[in-house]
């Protein structure tokens, strides 16, 4: 008799444990190496590997792009060289417009800019009170090498792996600049360095003036795909 009860105990316990985990697992699933990317869901530990992993899969991007109810449109491919170029070339359309119009990246890049201007909003909202209307870029697609330097290994905006933001426009008129408003502890400031830590979340390299002169006046997005080594900068 008592040892049916410390079964029955045993079994209960048990049931609890998996009931539990299993909940665990549902609530953490883009913080596990393992899982689907969902663009719909808030960003994780993984969120930004498997975001440089769609590189290899654009039907897969597109796919996940159309499920989180993104209207961005594929865009002709371009290879002028072996290390320049795309295939998953990504007309923007986004919450956040980019300015100028008509901004091309790879699908990876999109995905990623997806759920960063969800965070930027909320950020928008908790410290300025506003909305953002739209960012300032400075292109994507470039056929350079690092620093613009003559040799050394090609840019990930070679292969519009990378986006390059210089300010914001918010729904109130004012324009907040990465150039005149990054230093100090003015909103403008908070604000500016919550989109780049935004960026974080859903890129893996992040370059912005805290890094060097070269980012003094641009946030630099990329999605560079570091493959096993998981090499990553948020700076
Ligand atoms: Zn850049």
């Amino acid at each position: 008799m008592l040892f049916a009860l410390r079964f029955f105990l045993l079994l209960s316990f048990l049931a609890v444990l998996v009931i539990e985990g299993a909940a665990l697992v549902q609530r953490h699933r883009q913080d596990l190496p393992w899982t689907q990317l969902d663009l719909s869901a808030a960003p994780g530990r993984f969120t930004a590997a498997k975001i440089a992993e769609l590189g290899s899969d654009p039907p897969r991007c597109r796919a996940l792009l159309a499920q989180a109810g993104n209207r961005s449109q594929p865009a002709p491919s371009r290879r002028p060289s072996e290390t320049c170029g795309y295939e998953d070339g990504t007309l923007l359309s986004l919450d956040i417009a980019p300015a100028p119009a008509g901004l091309v990246t790879s699908c990876p890049v999109a995905a990623a800019l997806e759920l960063w201007e969800r965070q930027v909003q909320a950020d928008a909202r908790n410290i300025l009170g506003t909305r953002v209307r739209r960012f300032v870029h400075a292109g994507s697609y470039s056929c350079r090498r690092l620093y613009n330097r003559a040799d050394g290994p090609f840019s990930e905006h070679a292969t519009a792996d990378a986006v390059d933001i210089l300010s914001f426009e918010l729904d109130d008129g004012r324009r907040l600049s990465v150039l005149r408003d990054w230093r100090g502890g003015s909103a403008e400031s908070r604000f500016l360095k919550a989109a780049r830590d935004a960026g974080c979340q859903v890129f893996t390299t992040v370059l912005s003036p805290d890094y060097n002169d070269a980012h003094r006046d641009h946030l630099h997005f990329d999605t560079a795909d570091q493959g096993s080594a998981g090499w990553r900068a948020c700076r």
